[in-house]
């Protein structure tokens, strides 16, 4: 692929995407108002916003319910004004951007106060299967602990406040002894102050194993409206927040659009409040990339009740024009593809490019699949049966030309 053929590639994914690049706007001088307040629930004089705080499990940090994801953003000064704007809790991860997520942070919070933010970061724990989310026996804590000594340096931190295991969906991974006795370390040297588990598959029994371990201080999970499972998400957040545990949500807002034409998006703030009522999540990390997003989710402070509008948007559209976004992660569709592929995770990765437009993140999670070649094109008929509906090949055949882009193109 010669230099034009990747930036017409590129093109094509961004096309579909004006509409909802072209809201960006430049902050305006004087617009956020100072820090707020650390503790406690404030309603703020008229030139400044509401903030609610929660206090984050047994960790008890003081964090704002509205924190922010900066998976998606690449804008420094959108990061700043998030920080300027009161939100305290950055989440980010090792593998973010290839590295710059952490480095574009470790810029921002230089000269900070250290105690005026707090950091998450993820590693992920080595080679997983595919098919069952186990570790592999050549799982190398040894290569955990260096790449999370790589994030600290990006990050220009001796320490973050929480480092997590990365994307997890079994009980046994998140359990798997090697690596949580490195993360335990890390917390007895001090470069970590808690540690953490993070999942978006099987969330509830990732919940569980957490409380198990009596281990871990925060759990970082998907949890929308959206989500076929949510109730039994609802009843075991509830459950580790009962041991103490911190739970910070993400995925609140379920692939952004209904529909992949980017058509119909989701209510944001309707989506995060759903999230937020349930007061046994401590916070939320929204991955806003426009100053206007960062406005609207912190908007939801004023009140995090749902107004009747609101609820009304988050029913089902009809008629629903396409399955979305959001894959359930159910994993329903297990086993039926004769290649093996990894299908949920092929669909997560169709969601961060269509939804979140980071590509660089969605060429990442098709490289986690495995995804090789061109194996849709040996079968005469898909046997692929999605519960939500999904044109699972079309989706694979979508995503996966962000093979053919180099990465140097890609956020
Ligand atoms: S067409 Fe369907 S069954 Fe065949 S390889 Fe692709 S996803 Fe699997
Ligand atoms: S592709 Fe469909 S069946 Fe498979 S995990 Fe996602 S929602 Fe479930």
């Amino acid at each position: 692929m010669n230099r034009n053929d990747s930036l017409n590639s590129r093109r094509g994914f961004l096309r579909q995407g004006a509409a909802g690049l072209a809201g960006v706007t430049v902050l305006a001088a004087g617009r956020w108002p100072e820090v707020h307040a650390r503790a406690g629930t404030e309603t703020a004089s008229p030139d400044r916003r509401p903030f609610i705080y929660r206090t984050l499990g047994k960790t008890g940090l003081k964090v704002s319910v509205v924190s922010m994801g900066v998976m998606n953003a690449d804008n420094p000064n959108l990061v700043r004004a998030a920080l300027d704007a009161g939100i305290i809790h950055l989440d980010t991860a090792h593998v973010y951007q290839r590295g710059r997520n952490e480095e574009m942070i470790g810029e921002v919070i230089k000269g900070r106060p250290r105690d005026s933010f707090i950091i998450g970061t993820k590693v992920k724990g080595g080679h997983q299967d595919r098919e069952t989310g186990l570790f592999g026996a050549d799982t190398s804590a040894a290569a955990f602990v260096e790449d999370f000594h790589t994030s600290l340096r990006r990050l220009q931190l001796d320490h973050v406040d929480i480092l997590y295991l990365h994307n997890i969906n079994k009980r046994e991974a998140a359990l798997f002894e090697p690596l949580l006795s490195a993360m335990l370390r890390l917390k007895k040297e001090g470069k970590t102050r808690f540690i953490g588990v993070s999942t978006h598959r099987n969330e509830p029994e990732v919940l569980r194993a957490a409380v198990e371990s009596k281990a871990y201080d925060v759990v970082l999970t998907a949890y929308n409206f959206r989500q076929d499972h949510r109730d039994e998400v609802k009843r075991a957040i509830a459950e580790a927040a009962a041991a103490g545990l911190g739970i910070v949500a993400m995925k609140t807002q379920a692939g952004a659009y209904w529909d992949r034409e980017r058509q119909q998006p989701i209510n944001m703030q309707a989506a995060l409040k759903w999230v937020l009522q349930d007061e046994n999540v401590h916070t939320a990390i929204p991955g806003f990339t426009t100053f206007d997003q960062l406005e609207t989710d912190l908007a939801v402070m004023a009140d995090l009740a749902l107004s009747p509008v609101e609820k009304k948007d988050l029913q089902p559209r009809e008629p629903v024009t396409s399955a979305g976004l959001y894959c359930q992660q159910c994993d329903g569709c297990r086993g039926q593809c004769p290649a093996a592929l990894d299908i949920p995770t092929l669909m997560r990765g169709y969601m961060y490019a269509y939804g979140y437009r980071n590509l660089g993140a969605a060429k990442a999670t098709l490289a986690e699949a495995g995804l090789a070649g061109s194996p849709c094109d040996d079968c005469a008929t898909c046997r692929v049966s999605c519960r939500q509906g999904f044109d699972v090949r079309a989706k694979v055949a979508d995503v996966a030309r962000l093979r053919h882009v180099p990465d140097d193109f890609l956020v």
